[in-house]
């Protein structure tokens, strides 16, 4: 068994995420999710904000840390002592991307290996930056995140 990292933006936390999160953590020691506080994305929720939402949200699965981070995520992985890097595979697109960085993670950190989990049928379609626009569109979002995100989404768009 091994301490393993699942790094993401989270903005905020879906379903989805959590559903990675549960089956990803009973196959190691530790599962770190870890929330990335710039990534190339306009942010709805502040760092703080990520991980308190991420921390509420998996406050159900004992072996799982929430911590935020800076700079490269390989580079995090290493600070951390993780030999794994866990990732979510929606569809086709999501696969290239990951791909991408898989090959360019391997040539920086060669002994971090990559684990992608398929998306559980049910989020496949469910990603933050489409729930944010049906959010602030006035559609409803409650059946794909917690309660308290579905609460905080509400909240910051009024
Ligand atoms: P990033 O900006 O790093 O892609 P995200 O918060 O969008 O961060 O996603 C974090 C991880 O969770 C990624 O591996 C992504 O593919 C995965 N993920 C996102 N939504 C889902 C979902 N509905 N089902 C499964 N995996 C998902």
């Amino acid at each position: 068994m091994a301490i393993a990292l699942y790094p993401g933006s989270f903005d905020p936390v879906t379903l989805g995420h959590v559903d990675i999160a549960e089956r990803a953590a009973p196959l190691f020691d530790e599962l770190i999710v870890a929330i990335y506080d710039r990534p190339q994305k306009d942010l709805l929720f502040s760092t703080e904000e990520r991980v308190e939402l991420m921390k509420k949200a998996l406050a159900h699965i004992p072996n799982i840390r929430v911590v935020p981070y800076s700079g490269l995520t390989v580079d995090f992985a290493q600070k951390m002592n993780v030999s794994v890097m866990v990732r979510g595979l929606r569809m086709s697109s999501d696969f290239e991307r990951e791909f991408e960085m898989a090959l360019m993670n391997k040539k920086l950190a060669p002994d971090v290996e990559l684990v992608c989990l398929m998306t559980n049928q049910d989020y496949e379609f469910v990603s933050s930056t489409l729930l944010k626009e049906i959010c602030m569109l006035g559609g409803s979002i409650e059946q794909f995140v917690p309660k308290h995100v579905a609460v905080a989404l509400k909240k910051k768009f009024g």
